[in-house]
């Protein structure tokens, strides 16, 4: 019998120049207004126009890489003068400005509610309105109901979580990706292709995440390399925010795996971004869960499911799930992405990682559960 549940944002408004045109139906009504960005984007001035053209006061909040505990604080404190709240950037400023406009509305601080390292209280009041405009095509984090919060002290990356969170707009328009560079378009695309991927292998998957994760693994897998190559070859970039945004909606109704496992804890310990850390561990991950598939579970439906996987991925009706690691891993390969070592990890890492990626919430999405020996033989291979 199927049964499921699905949430999204409130609003999704998806189209190249939709900024433009939504700036000019917009009828917000902030009196002031506070605007979460990344450290550039050519959106930026663009967004800056738009408020001053409505007269809107706004305060800027910059965001450098992934938001930690500390920043957060301090965002929802400026907040909580704010009546409205702009997310705008990659995952890390979209992630930010959801946390802020959440925490701005509830009592106590941010690490009462974080998972994992916080206390975990529930989240009760609805945030302050939230439009995320992403600027690059990877998180899919606008139509999410999670972000990703780095605390230092611990070394680690956790979620705060909480269905208020879905944003009350998501605008995504592909234009704002045309000036990122290869290296980000790479890593956040198969940021992209891991959130199609893990979601639909996962425990939690239902017809209506199949559906978006078929139609995103086919979008990923005709665009990623022309959007690398060619920045602004307009019909790859839009059809890379179609993978991100389906992928962020898939996650966030059918869970992730193991590949996201690791991302949480190794993200805390390495200073890499989030799509490189995915993105090398993918093609190893998939490997791992089919020869454990075939070794412990042989019936298992997700074996079928990652033969899916390889004839999207390679356009051929014939190809085995194995087929699909090997395309995976051509593709992580002629993208540039460097292995895991070059971001400084090593074998001293293993143990760590390896006890954090157990107890960690996307690892229990996995198709099927890894052994720690299998935890280790694949930061091994991604070294
Ligand atoms: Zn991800």
């Amino acid at each position: 019998m199927i049964s499921f549940e699905f949430a999204t944002a409130s609003r999704i408004i998806f189209g190249a120049g939709k900024l433009n045109s939504f700036a000019k139906h917009w009828n917000g009504r902030a009196k002031r207004l506070l605007l979460v960005r990344g450290k550039s984007s050519d959106a930026i001035p663009r967004v800056r126009e738009i408020l001053s053209a409505r007269d809107i006061r706004f305060t800027e909040f910059e965001v450098h890489g992934e938001p930690t505990v500390e920043l957060v604080r301090a965002g929802a404190e400026i907040a909580r003068s704010c009546d409205e709240v702009i997310g705008l950037g990659g995952g890390s400023a979209l992630d930010a400005g959801k946390a802020i406009a959440i925490l701005a509305t509830n009592p106590g601080d941010v690490v009462d509610y974080l998972e994992v390292i916080g206390r975990g209280e529930t989240l009760t009041h609805a945030p302050l309105p939230y439009i995320a405009i992403p600027t690059t095509a990877g998180t899919g984090t606008e139509v999410t109901r999670n972000a990703v919060i780095e605390s230092p002290a611990d070394g680690v990356k956790v979620s705060l979580r909480s269905p208020l969170m879905l944003p009350g707009l998501a605008l995504v328009d592909p234009e704002l990706t045309y000036s990122l560079p290869p290296a980000i378009t790479a890593s956040t695309g198969l940021d992209a292709l891991t959130q199609l991927i893990e979601p639909f292998v996962s425990v939690k998957a239902n017809p209506m995440t199949d559906a978006l994760c078929r139609e995103g693994m086919r979008f990923a897998a005709r665009a990623l390399r022309r959007a690398y190559e060619n920045g602004h070859d307009k019909e790859a970039r839009e059809r890379m925010s179609l993978a991100s945004l389906f992928g962020g909606l898939a996650l966030a109704n059918a869970a992730l795996g193991a590949v996201h496992g690791f991302a949480g804890p190794l993200g805390g310990m390495l200073d890499a971004p989030h799509g490189a850390i995915c993105a090398c561990l993918l093609p190893l991950v998939m490997e791992a869960n089919l020869n454990a598939l075939k070794e412990r579970e042989p019936g298992h439906p997700a074996l079928a499911r990652y033969a899916e996987i390889a004839q999207i991925l390679t356009a051929h009706p014939d190809a085995t799930a194995f087929d699909g690691v090997t395309w995976v891993s051509e593709l992580v390969r002629d993208l540039n992405i460097p292995a895991l070592s070059t971001y400084g990890m090593g074998r001293e890492h293993f143990p760590e990682a390896v006890e954090k990626t157990l107890k960690a919430s996307s690892f229990r999405g996995n198709p099927i559960p890894l052994k720690e020996a299998e935890l280790v033989e694949i930061l091994e291979e991604a070294l």
